[in-house]
């Protein structure tokens, strides 16, 4: 097992990471206070698969009740998030009571936020089944769900007291997820760790057949990656901006396909070298860093399309991102393998030209 602390004063908890976890719980979750109840919450989906393998190990420590939502994107809604409190009532959730949430990102963020309100704030453990929310949603306390309007727009900053991460889980998770959640295992390597990143340039191609100490590896490294970022910058005041890498543009890329097209990471994919092209055009960037981070990206398999999008669609995007400042979308460029600089004076023509690279890389990969 490999243990990450965040260190968070008070709010300190650990991320446990190892294949078969999830079948210990109550030894890792241990040192916490004793649960009066505890609520499993979790997608019909992943319940079916893994929910009773968790149920039985949780109920050694208290009583378990599931509650369970429908899966996907837009049901992190209020709606579901009104039917986790009934829930919890019926259950009798107390104070003292705790929230386990088993599932993606999607489960994590809305039973998290569910937890964060409930009775003014109550505990909560997650314990994560896709790789994006292993590396990514589960840690840093940043829950919440989605107005028609806007992604993500009603939230909290609710740590969990424990993250449990078994691996065992991705077993089941399509391809093309754990193709998704890899992409940010990789923008953690170009952030702030070079051995990630050249163990992710050697893992299988399309990551076909990836082995389980390699993955555990990988997954320990982007981890301890944002745990490290959110420890200096717990309420994103500043630092935290950097983890969001690729994301400038993917954020757009997702935006224009109505979240339809691509994969989160699929779009950090592409962002990511958006992002590498334009530092590299400054000077930045050294041309061989250019190719080995456009490589590594190209390398985690195929993504759809990018040269059919509309380019202006694709700048208003960028200038509508809620990140945007005065109208200017901030980039985050890579300088080398392990740095990054934040700007936030990027225009449009630098943006255009990004975009030719994405569309010509794309004909490349389809040739290759
Ligand atoms: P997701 O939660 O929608 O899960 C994807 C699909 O995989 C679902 O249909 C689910 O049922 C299925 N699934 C999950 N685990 C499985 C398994 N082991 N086997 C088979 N199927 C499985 O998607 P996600 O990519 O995990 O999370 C995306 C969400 O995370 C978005 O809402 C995003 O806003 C959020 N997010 C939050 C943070 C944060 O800091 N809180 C950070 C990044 C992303
Ligand atoms: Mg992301």
């Amino acid at each position: 097992m490999i243990e990450i602390p965040v260190e968070l004063g008070e709010r300190r908890y650990t991320i446990a990471i190892g294949h078969g976890l999830a079948r210990v719980l109550p030894e890792l979750l241990g040192s916490q206070r004793r649960p009066r109840r505890i609520a499993l919450v979790s997608g019909r989906r992943v319940f079916a698969l893994h929910g009773a393998l968790v149920a039985r190990s949780l109920r050694t420590l208290g009583p378990v009740s599931p509650v369970l939502m429908p899966d996907g994107e837009r049901f992190k809604s209020r709606k579901t998030l009104e039917a986790l409190y009934e829930s919890f009532l019926e259950a009798g959730l107390g104070r003292d009571s705790l929230v386990v949430a088993l599932g993606g990102g999607v489960v994590g963020d809305v039973a998290g936020f569910a937890a964060a309100t409930y009775m003014r704030g109550i505990d909560w453990v997650t314990v994560p089944t896709t790789l994006l929310s292993m590396v990514d949603s589960s840690i840093g306390g940043k829950v919440g769900i989605n107005h028609p309007g806007a992604k993500n727009l009603i939230g909290a900053i609710h740590q969990p007291k424990a993250v449990v991460v078994d691996p065992t889980f991705l077993d089941t998770l399509p391809l093309r997820e754990v193709r998704s959640g890899a992409y940010e295992i990789l923008k953690a390597g170009i952030l702030a760790d070079r051995a990630l990143f050249a163990s992710l340039r050697q893992a299988p191609p399309g990551l076909r057949g990836w082995n389980r100490v390699h993955i555990e590896a990988a997954v320990a490294g982007a981890c301890r990656v944002k745990a490290d970022v959110v420890e200096k910058d717990e309420t994103e005041s500043g630092l935290r901006r950097v983890l969001n890498l690729g994301h400038t543009l993917g954020h757009a890329l997702e935006a224009v396909t109505r979240y339809r097209r691509f994969t989160h990471g699929e779009a950090v994919g592409w962002g990511m070298i958006g992002a590498a092209w334009i530092a590299r055009r400054r000077g930045l960037l050294d041309e061989a860093v250019f190719d080995a981070i456009a490589s590594a990206v190209d390398r985690l398999g195929p993504r759809p399309r990018v040269s059919d999008l509309a380019v202006a669609q694709l700048l208003d995007a960028l200038t509508r991102d809620k990140k945007a400042r005065n109208g200017r979308a901030v980039f985050i460029l890579p300088t080398a393998i392990g740095q990054v600089v934040v700007k936030g004076d990027v225009d449009r023509g630098e943006i255009k030209h990004a975009l030719k690279v994405l569309a010509a890389r794309e004909v490349l990969l389809e040739g290759g």
